[in-house]
């Protein structure tokens, strides 16, 4: 009777792995609703790519500290102001970046491409975005299946939230 109970208590492996997808899955459209929503602008990217799979970003070979930094933010789950205001209520305009002199909301968009904090770490990802404006550069970068964009990213993620603890 003990054996039965705790094979019953404790999930099977293949059970455990098969909801646990099911969940990131699910996690994962809803994050792609929030961008889609957030991103309205970016109606012609959406109608070319109407759903995603599971990330990409995923199952590509990287450091495990830059794949944690990159998982983050793209769930949000960070200290930027656009997320750490939410929690207190501050009015989205308000959640302004202090680390630059840009006056701009410190969102994604601004950490990723804007804030001249990260200008020195941010070169290596230039030569892929010439020429495109923030948005488009913002949805390349995040959306690339390149393994070298993602490490790139993801490097870039990794380091700029150290470089940012520190100031
Ligand atoms: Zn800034």
């Amino acid at each position: 009777m003990v054996g039965h109970f705790f094979h019953r208590s404790i999930p099977n492996p293949n059970e455990f792995y098969s909801m646990a997808r099911s969940r990131i899955f699910e996690k994962y459209q809803n994050e792609w609703k929030t961008d889609t929503a957030i991103f309205s602008s970016l109606d012609s990217y959406i109608k070319f790519k109407p759903n995603h799979g599971l990330e990409d970003y995923l199952s590509v070979a990287m450091d495990k500290r830059h794949l944690n930094a990159l998982s983050r933010f793209r769930l949000h789950s960070h200290r930027l102001a656009i997320e750490m205001g939410r929690h207190v209520d501050l009015n989205r305009e308000q959640r302004l970046c202090v680390y630059c002199n840009a006056e701009q909301i410190e969102d994604e968009v601004h950490f990723l491409l804007v804030c001249e904090l990260y200008e020195e770490l941010r070169r290596p990802l230039f030569p892929f975005i010439i020429g495109l404006n923030t948005h488009d550069a913002f949805v390349f970068l995040l959306h690339s299946t390149a393994p070298n964009i993602i490490r790139l990213v993801a490097k870039f993620v990794y380091l700029a939230f150290i470089k940012r603890s520190k100031v």
